[in-house]
């Protein structure tokens, strides 16, 4: 079992420039937090056959899929016919959110039409993951060969709370003996790219078994060191030569 999984984003407007994918940095952070890694993350529009052809390919490349978005109740909301389609699944009414939907929509002094009930429809079979703060619950499918796959809805807020108290704690189980990725950080001011990577490169600075990320913004340079758990001893020591290579060049706020 590999510790990889990819975001499936699904919305026209995440590619017209209306809306900012904001789901791409929440799955990450929980999931490299918990020793998982997010491998892609793909953004593409509310078409059935590309929703299908998307996920069927996650499917065949990683363990954990997730798919965002497109569980509303409005005619572009077909991701979960999509996903029925590519599965081979029927979709049912899960009647304990359907009751969940009747108290929701009663507390707000309005009735569930059969618009809204259509959020309570889920792939047959799927396990269904409450939606602590909107209508459409997600869902986590499990396949028959160890796979997973996860159905999200879109609004950034209700995906990361299902995602936080639903998804993690399974993945945490599941996942039981992963341990998250090594990371040390080292900040520079005043001094661009080039010139440390020219630094680095007339030192021979190449440290075995640590992957090396810079990250540049306004006159600063963020480096990351990143190693797997057994490598502290070398992460450590590339993050000291660092230090003393670009010692005049650190940046004092950091
Ligand atoms: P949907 O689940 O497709 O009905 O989308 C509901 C709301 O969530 C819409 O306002 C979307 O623009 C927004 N939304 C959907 N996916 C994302 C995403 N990946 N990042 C940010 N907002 C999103
Ligand atoms: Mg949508």
């Amino acid at each position: 079992m590999n510790n990889q999984a990819e975001l499936i984003s699904i919305g026209n407007e995440l590619l017209s420039g209306r809306t900012l994918n904001t789901h791409g940095q929440d799955l990450g952070g929980a999931l490299t937090a918990i020793g998982l890694q997010l491998m892609r993350d793909t953004t593409i529009p509310d078409e059935i056959p590309i929703i299908g052809s998307a996920v069927q390919e996650a499917l065949a490349r990683t363990n954990l899929v997730f798919v965002s978005g497109g569980l509303g109740p409005t005619v572009d909301d077909i991701t979960r016919d999509a996903l029925a389609l590519l599965l081979g699944q029927a979709i049912v009414f899960d009647q304990p959110t359907v009751d969940h939907l009747e108290g929701w929509f009663a507390k707000r002094g309005r009735t569930l039409n059969p618009a809204g009930k259509r959020q309570a429809l889920v792939l047959e079979g799927a396990t269904v993951l409450p939606n602590s703060i909107g209508a459409a619950p997600g869902q986590r499918f499990d396949l028959p060969d160890g796979k997973t796959l996860f159905v999200l809805p879109g609004p950034p807020n209700e995906f990361n709370a299902i995602l936080n108290e639903e998804i993690v704690p399974w993945l945490k189980e599941r996942y039981a003996g992963a341990r998250p990725t090594l990371v040390r950080i080292v900040r520079t001011k005043g001094i661009g790219e080039s010139d440390i990577v020219t630094i680095l490169e007339a030192e021979n600075f190449n440290p075995k078994d640590v992957a090396l990320g810079f990250y540049p913004a306004m006159g600063k340079v963020e480096i990351r060191l990143t190693a797997e758990p057994d490598h502290e001893v070398s992460v450590s020591a590339a993050e000291q030569t660092l230090l003393h290579l670009l010692a005049a060049f650190l940046d004092p706020e950091s």
